[in-house]
């Protein structure tokens, strides 16, 4: 591991910063808090600035800022990175987490929902990582002392079609899994890793009323082999270990954290 020069463990984000996009709820606040509480210092951008605060106090204000823009800006993407470095120093730990889904079957669905669905989870993910990056290269200015890290969000939906009414989603979800492998290809070289985390099913504002509908709810959970629904805690672990020294050597890969549901199918029926 190249990036424990500084004499902490491989799961110790000391020193390190972190930028998440959707740091403010659900997901992407658990990895906020989970960074947070394995030493590293967070900015967390979101479009609710009442949001961020209540992140901001809970982690303590030395060690995280608060950054009200819209990933869809590209603008916004840029001063959020600026404001990073401003405020820490450098930029280590990139998180983009904002997305969003309007679930709404092919001959349904409007151009307006595809640009919003696609232009938050996949352009603006290439936006920001186009701002994020720059900042991780020296080269470019970047201060990096460690190895750099690019933590994308994908989905059940990166690798399977799941369920009607999610083309536009799916086909943002898989988006982000071959973009972020194309990323690890294209920073190896860097020392930069970048790996794609794919939820499943976990309740957050996103999704709880959809899941909460029966016979929707019996169903999915049906296929789950854990048996429940995830939290956004089950999640955000697997964030630490892929900020950190430990998976310097692990890169382009798409980690399931699923509860079994990819590796099964009709689990609990065979009971
Ligand atoms: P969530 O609870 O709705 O949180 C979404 C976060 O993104 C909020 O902080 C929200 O804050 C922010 N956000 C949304 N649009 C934004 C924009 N245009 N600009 C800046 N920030 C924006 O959602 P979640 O369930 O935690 O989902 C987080 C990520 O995980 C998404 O990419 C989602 O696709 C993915 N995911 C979720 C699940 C699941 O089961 N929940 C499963 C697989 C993948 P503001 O609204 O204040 O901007």
């Amino acid at each position: 591991m190249s990036s424990t020069a500084s004499g902490h463990g491989p799961f110790d984000l000391t020193g390190r910063v972190a930028l998440i996009t959707g740091g403010s709820r659900g997901i992407g606040r658990a990895m906020a808090v989970a960074l947070a509480s394995a030493g590293a210092s967070i900015a967390a951008m979101a479009r609710t600035a009442t949001d961020l605060d209540d992140l901001v106090a809970e982690i303590g204000p030395n060690h995280a800022i608060a950054i009200a823009g819209d990933v869809n800006k590209r603008e916004d993407n840029e001063r959020a990175v600026t404001e990073t470095v401003a405020r820490f120093g450098h930029l280590d730990i990139y998180v983009p987490v904002a997305g969003t889904n309007r679930r709404k079957k092919l001959l349904d669905i409007t151009d307006e929902d595809y640009d919003v669905i696609v232009g938050t989870n996949l352009r603006a993910v290439y936006a920001g990582c186009q701002a994020a990056v720059r900042a991780m290269i020296p080269a470019h200015g970047g201060a990096r002392e460690v190895s750099g890290k690019v933590i994308t969000v994908g989905s059940l939906a990166s690798v399977q079609g799941v369920a009607p009414g999610m083309t536009a989603y799916a086909a943002s979800k898989g988006g982000v899994a071959l973009l972020t492998k194309a990323l690890a290809v294209e920073l190896a070289p860097h020392n930069i890793q970048a790996n794609c985390i794919a939820p499943g099913f976990i309740l957050t504002d996103l999704n709880r009323a959809f899941l909460s509908a029966e016979p929707r709810k019996s169903w999915v959970l049906g296929r789950i082999p854990a048996g429940r629904f995830g939290a956004p805690v089950d999640v955000a672990p697997t964030a630490i270990y892929l900020a950190g020294g430990a998976s310097d050597f692990v890169t382009g890969q798409v980690i399931a954290v699923d509860g079994g549901f990819l590796s099964g199918s009709d689990w609990n029926q065979g009971q």
